[in-house]
């Protein structure tokens, strides 16, 4: 009979791949079940990774035809997107081919196929041809992700009417491209394409872009998106899109809280409406793993499942759908199998979004301080009366650090400006550490750089910064 694992994790995406590593570390013989021919999961194959390059390919085109010049850089910027798609798919190769070395760095062993719990204590694999196998495993680690949510009646096709994937692999820049939802996925994927020479349109069902983040950031994001050419339809949702002969999509717009239709004509629709937990073929029904009202792996604080033995972590548990949150939780799943104490603390998860300027925040927004009723003290301080960023051509945004009136520990924090999503960490780590404005004000930073407005901002906490 084949070996015992101690922990088998079916899904290689930020999650898993990170648990198989971490449980490796710590001395176990770990397996790893992927049904996809790459390891990664989303993040690296279809999210995070191939998003980011083709956002910093096309932010440099446009800035290239833009700010090159006032710079002393004459140039007239051609695109090439067969070229800017092979640096996309480049990277994501390096990317991916990276987790199969650290597999193999760490003695994991990774069987291709899909995998499923038969039992507490075994998986079967199914691969897509040939003989299916059993692991015997101790332990099982669910990370099985999220897929996009689909619009009722509207017809995914990944060329014409695509989800962020078919978005990420277009094969020429679409004279009009509808986006449907004001989300992270939306707002980044709809930059690039604008950036590219898109007319875009981005219509959402709420009153407001970017749910979740700070309300003041994203009204003032949405003022710097539409000067970058994006037009928004907000309290405003897609009841239909239909394709024409000659491939113009006819989509039919209406007030979300119902009202006169509009039509509008588009090249290529973007569905991006969230994503949500992907549980199929797992055997979960099976077994007796527990879902909750969502469809969500329901978990206890130490990503125990109702089920001794499985556990679950990532985007197909409860939080925010963030590939650092799954990475956190793979890292805390393996402490707890292996005994300790792993621990995720979910009041300090950073998130970004990758535009121009980048958004970024932690903590608390003033909208979550107010609802709490918590006495709150606000420090801003914009990039305009920064030298850097002068110099930089990148004055767009602010730093707005939050901290308790009476403590004056920092609650929060939101930047909007190049670089954002590098600045965010100082604030982390400072609030891992419960610390205060005063002790963000009183570190020395550097000059010039952008995070001297960091440091401003915690400044404007107390008597007040120096260069504004
Ligand atoms: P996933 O990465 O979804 O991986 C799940 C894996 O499990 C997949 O490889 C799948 O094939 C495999 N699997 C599923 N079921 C089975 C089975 N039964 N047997 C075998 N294998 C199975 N997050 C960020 O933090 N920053 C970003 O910049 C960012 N950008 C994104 C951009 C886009 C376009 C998208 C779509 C997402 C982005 N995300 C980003 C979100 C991020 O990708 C996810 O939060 C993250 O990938 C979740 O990790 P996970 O390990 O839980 O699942
Ligand atoms: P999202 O939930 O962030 O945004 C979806 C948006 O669509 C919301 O604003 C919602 O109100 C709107 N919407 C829903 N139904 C609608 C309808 N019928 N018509 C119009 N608008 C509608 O989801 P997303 O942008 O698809 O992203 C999915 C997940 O991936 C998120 O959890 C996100 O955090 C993650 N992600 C993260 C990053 C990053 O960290 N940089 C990048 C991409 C994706």
């Amino acid at each position: 009979m084949a070996d015992t694992f101690d922990l088998t994790v079916i899904g290689s995406g930020p999650g898993g791949y990170v648990a198989a590593i971490r449980a490796a570390q710590l001395g176990m013989k770990v397996a790893v079940v992927e049904k996809w021919p790459t390891f990664g999961g989303t993040c690296l194959n279809i999210g995070c990774i191939p998003s980011k390059a083709l956002l910093h390919a096309s932010e440099l085109f446009e800035e290239a035809g833009h700010s090159f010049r006032t710079l002393g850089i004459d140039v007239s910027p051609q695109l090439n997107l067969k070229q800017m798609m092979v640096h996309k798919d480049e990277t994501v190769t390096a990317n991916v081919m990276g987790i199969e070395f650290l597999f193999k760095k760490n003695k994991i062993t990774a069987f291709r196929g899909i995998g499923s719990i038969g039992a507490p204590g075994r998986v079967l694999v199914t691969p897509e041809k040939g003989q299916g196998q059993i692991i015997e495993t101790r332990n099982i680690v669910i990370a099985s992700g999220s897929v996009s949510v689909n619009l009722p009646g509207i017809e995914i096709d990944e060329e014409k009417v695509v989800t962020s994937t078919g978005a990420l692999t277009l094969k020429e820049v679409p004279k009009r491209l509808l986006v449907i939802g004001a989300g992270i996925i939306g707002l980044e994927l709809g930059s690039v394409w604008s950036r590219l020479g898109a007319k875009v349109t981005v219509v959402e069902f709420l009153d407001r872009i970017i749910p979740g983040a700070d309300s003041e950031v994203a009204r003032q994001m949405q003022r710097m998106l539409q000067k970058q050419g994006l037009e928004f339809k907000l309290s405003t949702k897609v009841k239909s899109i239909d394709k024409q002969e000659d491939g113009t999509l006819t989509a039919r717009l209406e007030p979300a809280a119902g009202g006169d239709m509009e039509l509008a004509e588009f090249d290529v629709a973007l569905v991006a409406v969230g994503r949500k937990p992907f549980t199929e073929g797992l055997g979960l029904e099976i077994v007796g793993v527990a879902l909750d009202e969502r469809g969500r792996i329901r978990t206890d604080a130490h990503f125990k499942t109702s089920v001794e033995g499985i556990h679950a972590i990532g985007d197909v548990i409860t939080g925010p759908m963030l590939a650092h949150k799954a990475e956190d939780e793979g890292i805390a799943v393996a402490e707890i199998i292996a005994g300790q104490a792993g621990h995720v603390n979910y009041g300090v998860i950073p998130s970004v979004m990758y535009t121009s300027p980048e958004v970024a925040w932690v903590g608390k927004s003033e909208d979550e301080l107010k609802a709490e009723g918590v006495d709150y003290k606000v420090g801003k301080f914009p990039f305009t009366a920064n030298g850097r960023a002068k110099a930089m051509l990148a004055t767009l945004g602010f730093v707005k650090v939050l901290a308790d009136v009476a403590t004056d520990r920092v609650l929060g924090a939101q930047i909007v400006s190049k670089n954002a999503g590098e600045m965010i960490h100082e604030i982390a780590v400072l609030m891992e550490f419960s610390g205060s404005a005063e002790d963000l004000a009183r570190t020395t930073h550097a000059h010039p750089t952008l995070s001297e407005a960091v440091r401003e901002a915690a400044l404007m906490c107390g008597d007040g910064a120096i260069h504004i």
